[in-house]
């Protein structure tokens, strides 16, 4: 995995000093080594996953890996995409007693989920716990067939990088039409577009989404509104498209003690 970008190169709030306000601390999980062990933060690595807890499958109906939509995969093993442990990321708020945050996802493209992508189940745990009762070691893996090519982190290490955002789609209206002339002048004078500027289309924590179509935030059943929880870019191509290329972005719901989570997709 290659990253050319490590996140907006310039202070935007120095340059359009009415963006202050909006910006919004961002943790970049740029790509370290390509060897995770099974207690580090890694992007596709080893997980943290207690013995007496099945490793999770996904039989979803209907859900399939590209040329074969005729022809559904069954119930597959999901995969490894993100595990942070607390102490990389110390300006993520855990719920109370956990310290790890773990990201997996059925790999296939799930045609009745309105993302129509991958679908990802979320965890907190306590990495005490877990090692008091073993850590799971065979992770089962989908065959042939049964992922997405794209949805298929390769294994990295990360290092998480602060970095501010700025809303690029979530801007909002008037202060976009006031700001636009100089937003177009910063665009000619970087060679850059303002969401390049203002926002990192890469694996991240918080911060606001890089957008590629107009804002789509979750609400929860009880009709709060969500936050941004992770960004994760799904792997091809990734320095040709970077820009163009959405990603999968995963709100949390903290308002609610059970955490309810969701997910979008722009592509
Ligand atoms: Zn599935
Ligand atoms: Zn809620």
């Amino acid at each position: 995995m290659t990253q050319s970008v490590a996140g907006p190169p310039y202070d935007l709030d120095d340059l359009i000093p009415e963006l202050a306000v909006l910006g919004r601390r961002t943790t970049l999980l740029l790509p370290k080594s390509g060897s995770p062990e099974v207690r580090e933060s890694s992007m596709g690595g080893p997980m943290l996953w207690p013995t007496d807890e099945p490793w999770p499958s996904c039989g979803q109906s209907g859900h399939w890996a590209w040329p074969n939509d005729k022809n559904p995969a069954g119930t597959v093993p999901m995969v490894p995409v993100i595990q942070l442990f607390a102490r990389d990321v110390p300006e993520l708020s855990f719920p109370e007693g956990k310290d790890v945050l773990q990201l997996i996802w059925c790999p296939l493209i799930h045609p009745h989920d309105r993302a129509c992508a991958a679908l990802p189940r979320l965890y907190w745990r306590n990495e005490a716990d877990v090692l008091a009762t073993g850590i799971l070691e065979a992770i089962p893996a989908p065959k042939e067939g049964e992922y997405e090519e794209e949805f298929m982190p390769n294994p990295c290490t990360v290092s998480p990088t602060p970095v501010v955002e700025y809303p690029n789609w979530d801007l909002p209206q008037e202060l976009r039409q006031i700001l636009q002339p100089r937003i177009e002048e910063l665009e000619e004078r970087f060679g850059m577009e303002y969401t390049l500027l203002a926002c990192a289309p890469q694996n991240k924590v918080a911060g606001y989404p890089a957008w590629n179509q107009p804002p789509d935030w979750p609400s929860c059943e009880r009709g709060h509104r969500m936050e941004h929880l992770l960004s994760v870019t799904p792997e091809e191509d990734l320095d040709m498209v970077m820009g163009d290329l959405g990603g999968i972005y995963v709100f949390l719901c903290r308002q609610c003690p059970e955490l309810p989570y969701t997910h979008r997709y722009d592509c």
